[in-house]
């Protein structure tokens, strides 16, 4: 529209004509549904899909090429997936300029070809270890094929990649290892991301520092289990792993094996990472959670990582014993608190957040008191918490599923509401405090400028102990990647609000 108004208004002039006359670049969307996993897997293909000269769509209506990127940790995930692209289908059926639609991640590695007869008009499969073969996939389709299907895991023990990041960003997730050997038995993805493979120390540094160059400021570790990185990795150097002395942790790295402490190590002392302020990461198991690892934790003159954030997600999914040996997590809860105590000893301010299941199969009443006592002596900030369902072709599923709907519900319920309370004692208790902030972006939610007395926009980003924090700027260019210093002033149960009192925001 805008190009025909320009057109009557120039009358002729030569460069608009021409500019009017290239086509406009295909356009790409991409619907992602479940973990940071996937949201940085979609990252990547935006990234693999530009390379071939096309730009993002704001809707979806818009986009030749629609890439759906699902989950299968829960049934319900991937019905939302199909019925997303039964959807997309009937939109297909009605362009004049008929779009190419693929299903990855997860389900695009589970259920393969079968994805066709589920979903009539589907394109193109493709799994977890196929991403960066997007472009040769969608050039099959266009070049007519049918059908085609790219979602064979690589047997190999090697896993070498480069982080992909879209556009200028503060934040990076940088895949260091990926699959899973542990096996719960409610859990698919030991199924859909294979077996635990890592990058090397080496690579993952010089892939940080590259970041930092472009100006990342904070980077999130991503893998099923981080905390198991450079296990049986073919690849390394023979490094001298640390002494060891755990105590907690069963586990640790066996002579010539890297390990995650060592990757934080590494990076802490680059000095082409010297400008990188914050080190998260995500998804761990308490089995791997050694002593080595907890130590970094620790202030730096203390010998810690300094750029480890004090924040730790360290699923622990129940607080019976009897109900993690069934869940298969070969974990005991009295191994988690005293991780947790020996971690607060050495970080008093850290984070925690964690993921639960309630009502799984023969779970009782004095099972789920005991989750609720770990909510009480543990004082997580956050809780991701589900009530079981089964999952297709996992162990679990072979259970009886024997606990009612309505308890399941009832428990969930119970269980958010009991946290709801501790987490809004835990954000109350920081009002008053200075509190430094990695700007993330402007807030999806400006309420907050319409009851303020001051004018301006309200910015978003998260504390080190990975808090969001909500703030008003005047400022007239955007603040996305700095670092300021909030004073808290309001708390909920999710987030805090607060002036800046120091920052470079003019
Ligand atoms: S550790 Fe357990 S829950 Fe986590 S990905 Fe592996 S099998 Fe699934």
């Amino acid at each position: 529209m805008s190009e025909i108004v320009n057109q009557s208004e120039n009358q002729g002039s030569q460069s608009d004509l021409a500019a009017i006359a290239q086509p406009r670049p295909d356009r790409f969307f991409i619907k992602t549904f479940g973990c940071q996993m996937n949201v940085a897997d979609s990252e990547r293909m935006s990234v693999l899909l530009a390379e071939q000269g096309l730009t993002p769509a704001d809707e979806v209506e818009d986009a030749q090429v629609i890439i759906i990127n699902g989950c299968t940790v829960r049934e319900k995930a991937v019905h939302k997936a199909l019925s997303t692209l039964g959807r997309l289908r009937e939109m297909k059926n009605r362009k004049q300029q008929r779009p190419i639609i693929g299903i990855g991640g997860c389900v695009g590695q589970l259920d393969r070809e079968n994805l066709f007869k589920r979903v009539p008009g589907l394109d193109f499969v493709f799994g977890t270890d196929t991403i960066d073969n997007l472009p040769e996939i969608i050039h099959r389709v266009r070049s007519g094929e049918k059908h085609v299907v790219y979602a064979d895991f690589d047997a190999s023990m090697n896993y070498s990649t480069e982080t992909k990041v879209f556009g200028f960003k503060a934040q990076a997730f940088v895949n260091i290892m990926k699959g899973c050997d542990k096996y719960c038995t409610y859990c698919i993805v030991p199924f859909t991301r294979g077996k635990e493979k890592s990058r090397t120390i080496d690579e993952v540094v010089d892939d940080v520092a590259r970041l930092v160059a472009t100006g990342v400021r904070e980077v999130t570790f991503l893998g099923q289990n981080v905390n198991s990185f450079g296990k049986g990795n073919p690849n390394v150097k023979n490094r001298q792993p640390l002494e060891l002395h755990n105590v907690i942790g069963k586990v640790g790295p066996r002579a010539g094996e890297e390990n995650f402490p060592q990757l934080l190590r590494a990076i802490d002392t680059d000095p082409r990472c010297q400008d990188l302020k914050r080190i998260r990461f995500t998804s761990s198991h308490p089995l791997d959670f050694s002593d080595e690892l907890i130590e970094c934790y620790a202030p730096a003159s203390q010998g810690g990582v300094a750029r480890l954030s004090p924040h730790l997600h360290l699923p622990v999914q129940s607080g019976s014993n009897r109900v993690l040996q069934k869940m298969g997590r070969h974990h005991q809860i009295e191994a988690y608190f005293s991780q947790m105590a020996r971690l607060r000893e050495l970080c008093p301010d850290v984070g925690l957040s964690t993921d639960l299941i309630v009502g799984f199969p023969s779970e009782t009443e004095e099972d789920f008191q005991d989750t609720l006592r770990l909510l009480d002596r543990v004082q997580f900030d956050h809780i991701y918490a589900f009530a079981y369902s089964p999952r297709p072709g996992t162990r679990a599923a072979k259970l009886q599923d024997d606990v009612p709907d309505q308890v399941k519900n009832e428990r969930l319920n119970h269980l958010l509401n009991y946290q709801q309370g501790i987490s809004e004692k835990l954000y109350a208790s920081r009002i008053d405090s200075v509190m430094e902030v990695l700007v993330e972006g402007e807030a999806k939610n400006q309420k907050m400028a319409q009851t303020s007395t001051l004018t301006g926009r309200v910015w978003t980003g998260k504390t080190p102990c990975n808090r969001v924090v909500n703030f008003i700027s005047d400022s007239p260019r955007s603040l996305v990647g700095q670092l300021v210093s909030v004073k808290v002033s309001h708390s909920t149960g999710f987030s805090l609000q607060g002036d800046v009192v120091v920052g470079d925001l003019q």
